[in-house]
C-alpha cells in the first residue's frame, strides 16, 4: 500500500463538507448526509472513538440512527481506506483511527485516552533471528500521561 508521509504529528484533517462529498465520491461511496455526517466526526473530529462514541456523537447531532447502521457506515469508511479499525488488548472493542500515518499508540491507563506516537519517535533493537523478515510494527505503549 503506498504510503504518504506526512510531518511530525497528526494533524486532524480540515474538510469541508463538499471535501468530505467528493472523497466519498472518489471512493464509489454515496454522500448520503447521514454519510458525511458521520465523516465530519470521525474524519475531522474524533480521537481514536469506539462505533459507541460514533452513534452517541450521530444521535446528538444527526438524529435517530441504529447502531448497526454506524457500523455500516465504519465499515465502508474502512474498506475504501478513510480510516483504519485498530483493535487492542485493553478492550474488546474496535477503535477507528483517522490518521492513516504509519504510528504507534500511547495507552493512558487512568484516562483511556489513547495517544499517537510518531514512527520517529520510537526506537526499537530487535533480536528476532534468521527466519523473521519484519515488514513493519505497530506497538501499544501503556503508562501515564502527565496534564
Ligand atoms: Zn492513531
Amino acid at each position: 500500500m503506498p504510503h504518504k508521509r506526512r510531518a511530525k504529528t497528526h494533524i486532524k484533517m480540515q474538510m469541508s463538507r463538499q471535501d468530505i462529498e467528493q472523497s466519498l465520491r472518489d471512493k464509489g461511496l454515496q454522500p448520503t448526509l447521514q454519510r458525511v455526517g458521520i465523516c465530519q466526526f470521525v474524519l475531522c473530529m474524533a480521537d481514536h472513538p469506539t462505533a459507541e462514541d460514533v452513534h452517541a456523537w450521530a444521535e446528538q447531532n444527526l438524529g435517530k440512527i441504529s447502531l448497526a447502521t454506524i457500523y455500516n457506515t465504519l465499515g465502508s469508511l474502512v474498506d475504501v481506506g478513510l480510516l483504519r479499525e485498530l483493535k487492542f488488548s485493553h478492550s474488546e472493542k474496535s477503535i477507528y483511527d483517522n490518521n492513516l500515518d504509519e504510528h504507534h499508540h500511547f495507552f493512558d491507563v487512568k484516562t483511556g485516552l489513547i495517544h499517537d506516537i510518531p514512527v520517529q519517535n520510537l526506537e526499537l533493537s530487535m533480536n528476532l533471528g534468521k527466519p523473521f523478515k519484519v515488514e513493519g510494527y505497530e506497538i501499544l505503549l501503556k503508562g501515564t500521561v502527565k496534564p
